[in-house]
């Protein structure tokens, strides 16, 4: 689906027009392509003490990218990241945080602001806890002023996870990387130092098998895609009426259909038998197929409802129960599940589509705990607004603003919602335990 305004103002005479009535000027956005460099430029690494020095060391000595400790005049850094897991007071987020808005003005377009700091705890000092929470602030107000599509991100360590742990890492390279082309002014935790760095970045899911249902189209079909870029051999889910396409996809990422309606009681077996029979193994569980019926609840039939919460929650929790009994998905498994901003913020004439979205992001949170004595884990991601069939259908209007209202003003791509799975899928991700990562742009609503 394509973005005609986008278009039209960073292209000539309209380009001019819309910069004179002060019309938002979104940037394209750069995405992933195999074989892309990591950072286009140099990388400032702000923050004192040892874990600063290990992260800076990382980036320079297994990325090979030009860490500069200071800023020097006349670079233009394509990245600035902020080491600032040994604050213990306030006053300590001056120097770095003040050395960070001295380059802003320089940055190129794309550019990544990436914070590393603590979670702050209950029983933390008062000036710890201030230190720490401070950054979450700084950091969501730093990506709203960046522009150019750059993006500001922050990574939140659980107390005991070192800089160097893999989830670390690997949210680090996701951040910096156009992977994350339209994830901003998030904070990802990383609860735990288990996980596993890839052999190769470029195939971190060689040798597991995945299976993303609603994968015939949209935002599914990205993400199978995605994962079989990855090195993953994909299973592609969806019903039966969307067959054809379901067989376009899956013979595009040199995988297998499975025609299934994911409400079904015995989905989960299903799947399970499939992927034994056919491949092996099973790793990897997205849960991508849901649907939107909107009402306001005042209009709202039963049938209406029900469907919204059997397709988009119901049949998640079925088939989890299935695959987490059988005994079949136990090494280092992942379940990654759609959820939205509307199961965060609300949305009016969706009380159905919040609650089962609401209800995925409470369902990866109780169902990680469960897997983490197999080294699995339970995400979900929360998309914003993304250009897709489902969006398509909201009134033009309605729909003109909706894409706006975030800090990259313009809507996603079904490719950034995938990305962001592929990640969450990864080994390098197995410390980051029932969280729910937005790919939103930064949308001005919801937390
Ligand atoms: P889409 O409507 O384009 O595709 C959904 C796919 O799921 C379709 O191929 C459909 O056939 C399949 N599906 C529906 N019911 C199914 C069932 N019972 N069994 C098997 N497959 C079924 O939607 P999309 O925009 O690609 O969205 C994908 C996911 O992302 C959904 O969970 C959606 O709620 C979520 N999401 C989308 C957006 C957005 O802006 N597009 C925003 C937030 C969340």
């Amino acid at each position: 689906m394509s973005d005609t305004y986008l278009n039209l103002v960073n292209s000539g005479v309209t380009k001019k027009i819309a910069k004179q009535l002060g019309l938002p000027q979104p940037s394209p956005l750069r995405r992933y392509e195999p074989g892309q460099p990591l950072l286009q430029g140099a990388v400032l690494v702000l923050g004192r003490g040892a874990q600063s020095d290990a992260l800076a060391g990382l980036l320079s000595s297994d990325w090979d990218l030009d860490v500069h400790r200071h800023a020097t005049p006349g670079t233009r850094y394509s990245a600035v990241v902020l080491a600032l897991t040994e604050l213990t007071h306030p006053d300590q987020l001056s120097d770095p945080v003040l050395a960070a808005g001295g380059v802003l003005k320089t940055l190129p377009k794309g550019a990544r602001v990436v914070t590393v700091s603590r979670a702050s705890r209950p029983d933390d000092a008062p000036a710890v806890a201030a230190a720490r929470q401070g950054v979450d602030g700084m950091l969501r107000s730093v990506a709203k002023e960046l522009r150019g599509g750059s993006t500001g991100n922050g990574i939140v360590l659980a107390e005991d996870v070192p800089v160097t742990a893999p989830s670390v890492v690997g949210a680090l390279r996701f951040f910096l990387s156009t992977k994350s082309a339209f994830v901003d002014g998030q904070l990802l935790t990383i609860d735990s130092s288990a996980g596993a760095l890839p052999d190769d970045w470029e195939r971190p899911l060689a040798g597991r098998v995945a299976v993303v249902t609603g994968a015939a189209r949209g935002i599914g079909a990205s993400i199978a895609d995605t994962l079989a870029r990855d090195g993953a051999t994909v299973i592609a889910v969806d019903v039966p009426a969307a067959g054809e396409q379901l067989a376009t996809v899956a013979n595009r990422v040199r995988g297998t259909a499975l025609q299934l309606d994911v409400t079904a009681e015995d989905a989960g077996a299903r799947i399970l038998e499939h992927a034994l029979q056919r491949h092996g193994r099973l790793d990897i569980v997205v849960h991508n197929a849901g649907i939107t019926r909107d009402k306001l609840l005042a209009n709202m039939a039963p049938d209406t409802w029900d469907s919204v919460l059997a397709v988009n929650i119901a049949s998640q929790l079925r088939i989890n129960e299935a695959l987490l009994t059988s005994g079949d998905f136990t090494d280092a498994p992942r379940v990654v599940s759609l959820a939205s901003t509307s199961g965060i913020a609300g949305n009016r004439g969706q009380t159905n589509y919040a609650a089962s979205k609401g209800g995925v992001i409470g369902m990866v949170r109780a169902t990680a705990p469960l897997l983490t004595a197999f080294g699995g884990t339970a995400n979900a991601v929360a998309p914003g607004f993304i250009e897709t069939e489902m969006t398509a259908r909201i009134p033009a209007v309605t729909r003109q603003v909706a894409r706006r209202l975030n800090s990259l003003q313009q809507g996603g791509q079904p490719v950034d919602v995938a990305e962001t799975v592929a990640f969450l899928a990864s080994p390098a991700a197995g410390g980051v335990v029932g969280r729910v990562l937005r790919v939103c742009g930064q949308n001005l609503v919801g937390q």
